[in-house]
């Protein structure tokens, strides 16, 4: 398994983009968002994401260095087609522009039409907590081959939807949810498959709707499905995630058509200091709901974000480990794109 340091991976990464023909703004906003993925923890959404890049680049699927279309900029509303530009860039920016009418007046309600995959959605949540904003977002996965089987379904119909939501804490890193509605994300049944490992139980069905534990036939084969975690309840948040992506306009489970990878999503962006609380008031909840006894087989109580951060803290010192697998397959999809792979 090698181990790479987080500025080995963004130079790859960077300079992947830029040999596909990316500008050097769009190269390193993924750069940057994908290492943060794998220090956050997340390699499923990290540089095990670029031989997916790399095809769906070189079939026409994502734009490099796409603009962001308005589509209705009114007061509060922001509705933003990025025309299937590179999702980590193009969400970015359109986050950037919700930011900024939210710190004008308080709030913005930001749908953002077809992303190129837009990745870990936390790192938007963590762009508005920086500027003391709070966000929600719904988002779905467009990719014409669906993942998820919700509550009394024998077949997906949906993505692995993810829900996001960021509450900043003055003098502390956000509070930060940020999930896919699956009861793991897919790309976690990918580095699984990789890794020649089971899956948990209870997380899949295989394509008669019986539990399994087997990843491959589910990566490799796309049968069965993953299910939504909670039972009925995160399948109804998958729910009202895909039905956030329909009310922003953008490409739906329904008629996504098939091949690539696109989100959608539905954001509300607002500046809490304007709602007239007590200033300490999230910081009471969050001493609260951590303070109380440690159950058997705990060791503390996280908030939302803990985690990552906790993760983070430890890779950006040791390094991040990837799974053989991953890494040949992002090795040769650097070749694929002419660029020579750090020994
Ligand atoms: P996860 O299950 O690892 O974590 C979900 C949430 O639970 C996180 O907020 C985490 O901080 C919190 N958490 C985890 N352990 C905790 C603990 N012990 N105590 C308190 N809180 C805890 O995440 P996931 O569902 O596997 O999602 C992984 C990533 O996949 C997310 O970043 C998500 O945005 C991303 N995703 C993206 C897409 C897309 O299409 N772009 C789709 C699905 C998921």
């Amino acid at each position: 398994m090698p181990t790479l340091t987080p500025q080995t991976l963004h130079d790859l990464t960077r300079d992947m983009f830029l040999a596909m023909g990316s500008a050097a703004p769009e190269a390193e906003a993924v750069a940057a968002h994908l290492v943060a993925a794998n220090l956050a923890g997340h390699d499923s959404h990290g540089v095990g994401m670029l031989p997916t890049y790399v095809r769906l680049q070189q079939e026409k699927r994502i734009v490099l260095n796409q603009e962001l279309r308005t589509v209705v900029d009114a007061g509060p509303i922001l509705v933003l087609d990025a025309q299937c530009g590179v999702g980590q860039r193009v969400t970015a920016l359109a986050v950037d522009r919700a930011c900024a009418r939210a710190a004008e007046i308080g709030v913005c309600l930001l749908a953002v039409r077809d992303a190129g995959h837009i990745g870990r959605m936390g790192t938007y949540g963590e762009q508005c907590a920086a500027q003391g904003l709070a966000f929600v977002a719904f988002a779905n996965v467009a990719s014409g081959v669906q993942v998820q089987a919700i509550w009394g379904a024998a077949a997906s119909s949906l993505g692995t939807n993810p829900f996001t939501v960021s509450v900043p804490r003055p003098g502390h890193q956000p509070v930060l949810l940020d999930m896919a509605t699956t009861a793991i994300a897919f790309g976690k049944a990918r580095v699984a498959h990789e890794s020649g490992k089971p899956l948990p139980e209870g997380v899949a069905i295989d394509a008669q709707g019986h539990p399994t534990t087997d990843p491959t036939r589910l990566v490799e084969h796309r049968e069965g499905a993953l299910l939504s975690f909670g039972k009925h309840k995160g399948s109804g948040l998958a729910v009202m995630c895909e039905l956030g992506a329909a009310m922003a306009g953008g490409l739906r489970a329904d008629n996504s058509g098939t091949g690539g990878v696109t989100n959608s999503m539905l954001a509300f962006v607002f500046d809490p200091a304007r709602l007239g609380a007590d200033a300490g008031s999230v910081e009471a909840v969050c001493q609260h709901v951590t303070s109380g006894p440690v159950a058997p087989g705990h060791t503390t109580i996280q908030l939302p974000g803990d985690p990552e951060r906790a993760t983070a803290a430890r890779r950006t010192a040791h390094g991040i480990d990837l799974d053989a697998g991953s890494w040949a397959e992002i090795v040769a999809a650097a070749k694929s794109v002419g660029v020579a792979v750090p020994g």
